[in-house]
């Protein structure tokens, strides 16, 4: 369906929990945050009711998010019964990649469409200082099995922190060894993301160009994002840039988010949208409308260089779904 301001909302990130495996100095606290308990997150059955109702008004891509998904049992069975919901094209993944190679052959066999593997450095320590767990090992078996299946669209998100070149560089040869997508994702100022120092697109790009070739702009459909892509000479796979507060991409925006607890929030930024776990109570026709007019009222645009918002959001990432 079409927003209040004329964009087609047809993307809905779910988040199935809020727990996590790792600690992301930009996304959890060191000692993490209470859990929600399990009567609080949706079931299964209300995630597949309320995305049968996203589906009918216009809905085609989902992608299962978390804290880290492959924490909660099943989630592969969850994304073989969503492809089945008629208007569904497309159910993709984010993870973290700690239990992506235990559970690579369930997902692939449900139908993943894609999977998104958040990955900052190659650097043991470094990534240990990162997410406070030394689980590399664990993330690498899970991105070789990933490079491994046949046909897996594959796309590695790197949250580019100031300095970390030699991070950049070192993934940057993944992307040209393998058919896969690297993007740089800008650190939001939402949560945890508040005091990053934020690294900009033209100085990784500069680094990238220091070793490479120069990008050129790519502009083939790639995914649901915004990310802006480019190639490179003797690359077989790509580089991308999201880049929300020093690129906004407002204006191009297609999603909307259902967290944990059943709220469908609007925009990242802000605490805005409806509580739709109450009415699961209700009627489909109830529940459906009250989606359609959150929907309908999504803010035009984040403002995160603003020093005062309104109705700002208080969540951190992982409880968001990123
Ligand atoms: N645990 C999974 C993962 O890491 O892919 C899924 C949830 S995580 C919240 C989703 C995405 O949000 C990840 O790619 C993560 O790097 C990104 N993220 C977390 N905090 C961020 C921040 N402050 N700014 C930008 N991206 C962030
Ligand atoms: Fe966990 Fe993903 Fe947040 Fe890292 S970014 S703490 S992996 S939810």
């Amino acid at each position: 369906m079409l927003d209040g301001f004329g964009r087609c909302i047809d993307y809905l990130r779910v988040s199935v929990t809020d727990r996590c495996s790792l600690r992301c100095t930009y996304c959890m606290p060191a000692d993490g945050v209470p859990w929600l308990s399990h009567g609080e997150i949706l079931s299964y059955e209300e995630i597949l009711r309320l995305v049968r109702l996203f589906a009918n008004i216009g809905v085609k891509k989902i992608k299962i998010t978390g804290g880290e998904p492959l924490v909660r049992k099943g989630v592969a069975g969850l994304i073989r019964e969503i492809k089945a919901i008629p208007g569904i094209e497309q159910v993709t993944l984010t993870t973290n990649g700690v239990a992506l190679k235990e559970q690579l052959p369930d997902l692939l066999s449900a139908g993943v469409d894609a999977i998104n593997l958040s990955l900052d450095t190659l650097d043991r320590e470094r990534f240990a200082a990162i997410t406070r767990r030394d689980a590399l090992p664990q993330v690498l078996e899970g991105l070789e099995a990933a490079l491994g299946a046949p046909g897996l669209n594959l796309k590695l998100n790197c949250v580019a922190q100031a300095g970390r070149e030699d991070d950049w560089l070192a993934l940057a040869e993944l992307a040209k060894a393998h058919p896969i997508a690297l993007r740089f994702i800008e650190p939001m100022p939402i949560g945890l993301g508040e005091g990053v120092t934020v690294c900009s697109e033209e100085e990784i790009r500069a680094a990238l160009e220091g070793k490479f070739d120069p990008l050129t702009p790519y502009d083939g459909k790639l995914g649901n994002g915004p990310a802006q892509y480019y190639t490179l000479p003797d690359f077989a796979g790509k580089i991308g840039f999201i880049s929300a507060v020093s690129h906004q991409f407002c204006d191009r925006c297609n999603r909307v988010r259902l967290t944990a607890t059943g709220y469908l929030k609007t925009c990242l930024q802000y605490d805005v949208g409806a509580d739709l776990r109450p009415l699961l109570a209700e009627s489909d026709e109830v529940l459906q409308k009250a989606i359609a007019a959150a929907i309908g009222c999504k803010p035009e645009a984040h403002q995160f260089t603003a020093d005062r918002v309104e109705n700002r959001e208080a969540h951190i990432m992982s409880q968001i779904g990123g």
